[in-house]
């Protein structure tokens, strides 16, 4: 907690930060106003109404945004996702989807346009209730220092360790878990390093299952494929995003073509849009840009003719 307190102190959005540097996770304001009572440190505005129960319709419209006085980074973005509809959005690095990602969230609220889940509008509700339903996952496996079981129950709290087992098994990834050292007491290390990259995603993708978001947004979870766990955490990823509505950054191949439609960002603005079937049968910018991030040994072209 002590490098916390340093690290965060300087930051302009503390709950944010400290959030990111836990993990996402549905109970993440709440486990981030924990901290900030103990570094003493302002919370993040949760003032606006609660969102009630959603079916997860999530619609941006025309939306711009730029960091504080800084240049505009994303530009007339529109994107609409149907309840369990699960849309991809694909960009070089800087592109801004990790911006678009956090708006989401209401980390930011858009500088032009509107966001709005099931009709509500996202600037008028209030932040705690946004992210008990829309869970941002990032980056892959931001795990912290302690055990399997820790890291994932980070998700809810209030799980007991039957459930947690019931989230990995749901997801096919309590065999790998199981087999761990320690199994679920297995201490994953500082940041998951004493974890394969693949048993990080998955512990990530568990903790995701374990909270039960309506929405969910991967911003690069799996942005580097780990050979030996490539279909577990593709078949984990699948059962995950069954029956809610999904926003997934991502380049793997592979999970792209799973998608109902992708949207290519570039420098801020969606250049393309379609089914993965529609974009990835000419030259596109998509297949270009799943190629270049994937490497040779997980990009499977299989839907390219
Ligand atoms: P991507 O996720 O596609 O790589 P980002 O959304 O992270 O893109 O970044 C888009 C642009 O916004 C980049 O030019 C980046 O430098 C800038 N940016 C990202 N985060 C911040 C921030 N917290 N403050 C100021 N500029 C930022
Ligand atoms: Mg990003």
């Amino acid at each position: 907690l002590a490098a916390f307190a340093l690290f965060s102190k300087r930051m302009l959005n503390p709950v944010r930060d400290v959030a990111n540097q836990l993990g996402q996770a549905s109970d993440m304001a709440v486990s981030a106003q924990r901290v900030l009572e103990v570094l003493d440190l302002p919370a993040e505005d949760d003032s606006g109404r609660p969102l009630g129960e959603i079916r997860g319709h999530l619609r941006i419209d025309h939306v711009g945004f730029g960091y504080d006085d800084g240049p505009r980074v994303l530009h007339d973005v529109s994107l609409e996702a149907h309840p369990g509809e699960h849309v991809g959005v694909v960009g070089a690095s800087g592109a801004g989807k990790s911006t678009l990602m956090q708006l989401l969230v209401r980390f930011y609220t858009p500088t032009s346009g509107t966001i709005h889940i099931d009709g509500h509008d996202l600037s008028q509700v209030s932040r705690s209730s946004v992210r008990e339903q829309v869970l941002l996952v990032t980056q892959e496996a931001q795990l912290f220092d302690g055990t399997v079981a820790e890291n994932i129950r980070f998700g809810r709290p209030e799980a007991t360790e039957e459930e947690i087992a019931e989230a990995a098994r749901a997801l096919g990834a309590h065999e790998v878990i199981a087999g761990l050292g320690e199994g679920y007491r297995t201490r994953v290390g500082e940041r998951g390093s004493r974890l394969s990259t693949g048993e990080r995603q998955l512990v990530a993708l568990t903790r995701a299952m374990l909270a039960d978001p309506k929405v969910i947004i991967l911003d690069e979870a799996v942005s580097s494929v780990d050979p030996a766990r490539q279909r577990t955490v593709l078949a984990a990823i699948r059962r995950l995003l069954e029956g809610r509505t999904a926003i997934v950054v991502a380049h793997w191949l592979t999970l792209v073509e799973d998608l109902d439609r992708v949207f290519v960002l570039e420098e801020g603005r969606i250049t393309e849009s379609g089914t993965p079937v529609e974009l990835l049968t000419r030259d596109s910018r998509l297949a270009e840009l799943c190629k270049v991030q994937t490497g040779q040994s997980t990009a499977q072209p299989t839907g390219r003719k």
